[in-house]
């Protein structure tokens, strides 16, 4: 993979040209779908590639390196938007609140609450979706899908929040479709609109069973650096 501003523009243009492909199959609009570009990982010369070529909207799944990689840019871009997409401890809830736009894996109530007090202290308000464990296994973060009810109501109730979206990350050995689907499901039960899901190899599917906002790393970036 080379790495030039054209070859990522390239890339990010056959992307969005698929993601309005599946839209318009799904006899939905493309511009109702966000293409969340999955940062982490990747060096800094990729990075800035991605912002000449227009991409705002950014996902990490660490608070560290995004703070280090991040954190002296947000001044230069006034558009950016970041996500948090990874697991989050609650003893960096504040460093995540401080600095991301939208957390993505709100997941259990000692965050709620830990989440609660970072707004309270920074006065920032990251927009809030909660993570479900669509395949519920045992290693993945997420609420498990029968326990999302009524935790959507504590986090109202107890915590005064509003969550705008559901975010899921299918079990690997999985066709994602299902658990798109049950995703779907899900945010429409409880009244919520968005959805993060899809990811390089399955964001087309995502779209068709209703994605808002897919988070593509390798597909969009070029292949992640190993460590
Ligand atoms: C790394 C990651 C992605 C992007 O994965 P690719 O396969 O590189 O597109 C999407 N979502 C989450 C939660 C991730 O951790």
């Amino acid at each position: 993979m080379t790495d030039s501003v054209n070859e990522f523009a390239a890339r990010r243009n056959d992307i969005l040209k698929r993601i309005a492909a599946a839209a318009k199959a799904a006899d939905r609009s493309a511009a109702d779908v966000a293409l969340v570009g999955v940062s982490k990982k990747q060096p800094d010369t990729r990075i800035a590639h991605a912002l000449a070529a227009g991409q705002r909207v950014f996902g990490e799944n660490r608070v560290q390196e995004a703070q280090a990689r991040w954190a002296g840019r947000r001044a230069d871009y006034a558009d950016l938007e970041l996500r948090l997409i990874g697991p989050l401890q609650t003893n960096k809830a504040q460093d995540a609140v401080a600095l991301f736009d939208v957390i993505e894996t709100l997941d259990r109530p000692k965050l709620a609450k830990a989440l609660k007090a970072a707004m309270e202290k920074t006065g920032r308000t990251p927009r809030l979706y909660v993570q479900v464990n669509t395949g519920e296994e045992d290693q993945k973060a997420g609420i498990a899908p029968p326990d999302l009810a009524g935790f959507l109501t504590s986090l109202r109730e107890d915590f005064g929040f509003q969550i705008e979206g559901l975010m899921c990350i299918p079990p690997v050995e999985d066709p994602a479709g299902p658990h798109f689907a049950l995703l779907a499901d899900l945010a429409a039960a409880n009244g919520i609109e968005k959805l993060s899901m899809g990811m390089s190899g399955d964001y087309e599917t995502a779209v068709k069973f209703g994605a808002t906002s897919v988070r593509v790393g390798s597909a969009l970036f070029g292949e992640r650096p190993s460590a």
